[in-house]
């Protein structure tokens, strides 16, 4: 594992910070309550903004002035780059950085996919993966979106798991990321594992790889894990013990994806 505790990437870059809720999914935020804290403590640029969705044009070198080979880069885990107040232009920017660093994987992440569409010209590549949110069935046509757009990489993420998603078309779809919900703990949502059970035997039909992150903060504190969130598989049921990474390139890092 990386520098971050996202346990399917090993880095996270956010030349955008800020967002605004769009679903369910959103109730508790994780980049909001931590927007509002650092706000609080005037820390870590968020003084001013808050979680007001804010580009950081300041940050787009980062990944031309370091080392970033071998990493597999979040983009975007405090924010959204799709975000309507994003413009076109400085999306556009973010891929040109994408393009001219290589040798790593950056993983974007959006509950906007339709924005992917809309920009039809977006220069994607096998080390630029798309990626969209989905953890309520209302969400479920974002999956369409993502299929529609024109990545060559397109992975969703079931977290938060807020219900049982029932049948799910996964053609086109590389990889899906599994997940219970943390946050507040009278307010988030329990999660059912044979929700987790019904997403996994679907990938395997479908011939998505699959990666389950964590059980969420409900689990972990009934069942009284070392980690907060449920994330260490070496607590789960053997056969939730599953993370695997699609291989879509001759090149793609490796990923140390255990904790
Ligand atoms: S889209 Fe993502 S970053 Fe934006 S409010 Fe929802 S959960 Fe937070």
């Amino acid at each position: 594992m990386g520098e971050t505790n996202i346990q399917w990437a090993s880095k996270t870059w956010n030349p955008t910070t800020g967002c605004d809720h769009v679903s369910a999914e959103c109730d508790f935020c994780y980049a909001e309550r931590a927007a509002q804290k650092w706000q609080k403590m005037n820390a870590n640029g968020y003084g001013e903004r808050g979680f007001n969705f804010t580009t950081r044009p300041e940050r787009l070198n980062k990944p031309r002035e370091e080392d970033w080979s071998d990493e597999y880069v979040f983009v975007g885990s405090m924010s959204d780059l799709f975000h309507k107040r994003c413009d076109a232009g400085y999306i556009h920017n973010v891929f040109d950085v994408m393009h001219e660093v290589e040798g790593n994987v950056w993983q974007l992440l959006t509950k906007r996919p339709e924005r992917y569409v809309e920009m039809e010209y977006l220069p994607w590549k096998e080390n630029i993966w798309a990626g969209t949110s989905v953890g309520h069935r209302d969400s479920k046509g974002r999956l369409d979106k993502l299929r529609e757009c024109h990545a060559e990489v397109c992975f969703v993420s079931f977290e938060p798991l807020i219900e049982d998603l029932e049948d799910l078309n996964l053609s086109g779809i590389d990889w899906a990321i599994i997940g219970g919900e943390s946050g507040p703990k009278d307010e988030i949502r329990e999660v059912d594992l044979d929700w987790f059970r019904s997403i996994i035997h679907q990938c395997h039909k479908q011939d998505t790889a699959v990666f389950v992150k964590q059980l969420g903060e409900l689990w972990a504190r009934a069942h009284e894990t070392d980690h907060p969130h449920g994330g260490h598989p070496y607590d789960w049921p053997e056969d939730l013990q599953i993370r695997e990474m699609p291989r879509v390139f001759p090149g793609q890092p490796e990923h140390d994806q255990w904790p």
